[in-house]
């Protein structure tokens, strides 16, 4: 690590008894680099075996890289817990100014326990804590408000990280997100309901310190070769043209694009909800993370008329990409773009996964057409494809809980579908509902054993459209190919880079840039601490419970046509069967 860095300085924050202190952890960063690797060894310190996600023992923990603030595209903050909507690993990335303004606050680490006993706010600048009181905040309807109300009371404009929970994390809804600079998020997992469970309604970070390198014109060249990689690279461009729902007509073309709770892979309303078609209607402007040149990020202006009013209209900003399009449009058979930006607007006020929303939404939809449940549980509402009127109002049944079913679909649809009946259509694998991407067994079997069951895991989809769609592998090189991407991935998640960036930040491209900020490794070195990463992160799922045995794949993806032909369940049985054996074989 480089003389005076402050990345190993972990800040301690007690909210039972609004403490706080300051630890030199040389030996984790030194050993772990930061990000992934450092905050499961942190969870493991901080997280009792078999604490309760939504109890005060629970930890929080952000974790940046060593490379934030020094390269383009180490934007990400690593946040660990244990996740309320899976039981097990809590693992959440976010972009916006969370890392650098955690870095120039001068932390590579924050950890937060126990539980307020009323609703606050943490303020925290160079190397100070303040506790708020977040009273007035508490139940405010859209997100965005929390975060207009701390900009004005809070320094350091344009500097800071925001973070804050809407009211569904103040709802302990299992999937609620996280939201920071108004359009990032740590989506996924259930992080907003940790937030709530500690009366925790937001944190700021801010500072302005610096860290000068060793050796400035290596820093300067390693540096340049990596923003012109990703100013020059087409890959980027197209990132930047129209961001990731740029994907929406290739997936459909490929015939890989779920649509109807997946009981379709092809959408016939595909042109209607393509990153073109957001792009030429509603595309207001495009962000970026601190830090990034690419700016992917982007953002629809809404604009609807008040009711009775001619001539007044109201414009909301609402950010959009593929997930969100899939999730909200092809899920749930949309093609009203309306109506979809309504629906993500509202998600976004109220603080959720859009992918686990749009999930659920979906599973709903075909559960009411199946009989499964009845006017009596939705509360005379009829879910139907393309209808968001109605699907806005069940997101608010979801929100304010009238009845057992609504609490039901609070804790995600593998919950829902455990009391309702529809298990084999509950598109969810660990628990954790399906993101965009049936395009064959590579995909399914990454969200699977992935350690967060997350596309970004291991990108199993990208194995079926480079190697299945024409090659034959066995499921034993499909497991092995699908683990050694994600151990891979643990050093990039470790350096905490945007996975846009993983092909440019090559293992030749990261060691010189480790080297820049004081980091001397080598090939072998990476490889040793991306496995041993992997393993401690399948070391705590097991350690909370998270049984290989309870490995299931919902009857549903062998029921659609993907991109490779059908799913064939023998060869699932062995990619799963190779992937446990490897798994196992490491513990
Ligand atoms: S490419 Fe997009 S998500 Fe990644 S750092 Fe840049 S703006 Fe953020």
């Amino acid at each position: 690590m480089l003389k005076g860095d402050t990345l190993s300085n972990v800040l301690y924050i007690d909210l039972t008894k609004k403490d706080y202190r300051i630890e030199n952890r040389e030996d984790l960063f030194n050993k772990y680099l930061g990000g992934t690797g450092v905050g499961i060894q942190l969870l493991k310190e901080n997280c009792p075996p078999g604490c309760d996600p939504l109890g005060p023992d629970n930890p929080i923990i952000f974790v940046v890289g060593p490379l934030t603030s020094f390269f383009p595209l180490a934007s990400k903050t690593v946040a660990m817990f244990k996740s309320p909507h899976t039981g097990n690993l809590g693992e959440s990335h976010c972009g916006g100014r969370t890392a650098v303004a955690i870095r120039m606050a001068g932390f590579g680490a924050i950890v937060i326990k126990g539980k307020s006993d009323i609703p606050i706010y943490l303020s925290i600048t160079d190397n100070k804590v303040v506790f708020k009181n977040a009273t007035t905040l508490w139940g405010m309807e859209h997100n965005s408000t929390t975060g207009k109300v701390i900009r004005e009371n809070e320094k350091d404009a344009g500097l800071r990280t925001i973070m804050r929970i809407g009211r569904a994390g103040e709802k302990q809804i299992s999937y609620a997100c996280v939201t920071a600079e108004t359009y990032r998020h740590f989506g996924r997992l259930g992080l907003g309901a940790v937030f709530g469970s500690k009366n925790l309604k937001a944190l700021v970070a801010s500072g302005k310190r610096s860290t000068s390198v060793e050796d400035t014109k290596k820093y300067i060249s390693v540096y340049d070769e990596i923003y012109n990689a990703a100013t020059e690279s087409p890959l980027m461009k197209k990132y930047h043209e129209l961001g990731t729902p740029e994907n929406v007509l290739p997936l459909n073309k490929l015939g890989g694009l779920p649509t109807q709770n997946l009981q379709k892979s092809r959408f016939e309303g595909a042109d209607q909800i393509s990153g073109e078609a957001f792009a030429e209607k509603y595309l207001g402007r495009r962000l970026a993370c601190s830090h990034c040149p690419v700016a992917c990020i982007h953002i629809a202006s809404l604009r609807e008329p008040y009711e009775d009013e001619p001539y007044f209209y109201k414009t909301s900003m609402v950010c959009y990409d593929y997930e969100p399009i899939f999730a909200l449009g092809s899920m749930l058979g949309g093609t009203d773009t309306k109506g979809i930006l309504k629906l993500m607007d509202r998600i976004e006020s109220w603080g959720l996964d859009v992918m686990s929303a749009g999930v659920v939404l979906a599973w709903v939809t075909e559960a009411y057409q199946k009989g499964l449940i009845t006017n009596k549980e939705t509360v005379d509402l009829k879910p139907e494809w393309n209808d968001y009127d109605t699907y806005i109002k069940i997101l608010d049944n979801i929100i304010d809980q009238p009845n057992d079913f609504y609490k039901a679909l609070g804790k995600g649809s593998d919950y829902a579908s455990s009391v309702y009946g529809g298990k084999e259509f509950s598109l969810t694998f660990g628990k954790n509902e399906m993101p965009g991407y049936h395009t064959g067994p590579g995909a399914h079997l990454g969200f699977l054993i992935g350690t967060r069951h997350s596309h970004l895991d291991n990108a199993g989809y990208s194995i079926d459209q480079k190697v299945l769609i024409t090659t034959k592998i066995t499921g034993e090189e499909l497991a092995k190919k699908v683990i050694d991407e994600e151990k891979w991935r643990q050093i990039l998640t470790s350096l905490a880079i945007c996975f846009f960036a993983r092909g440019i930040y090559t293992e030749d491209v990261v060691l010189k840039a480790l080297e820049c900020a004081g980091f001397k490794l080598t090939k072998e070195d990476l490889k040793r601490i991306g496995e041993e990463i992997y393993t401690e992160k399948y070391k705590f799922k097991f350690q909370e419970g998270f049984s290989l045995d309870d490995y299931t794949l919902p009857k549903r993806i062998f029921e659609t046509e993907t991109p490779t032909g059908m799913i064939d369940p023998n060869y699932m049985k062995e990619a799963v069967e190779a992937a446990k054996n490897i798994i196992k074989s490491k513990m």
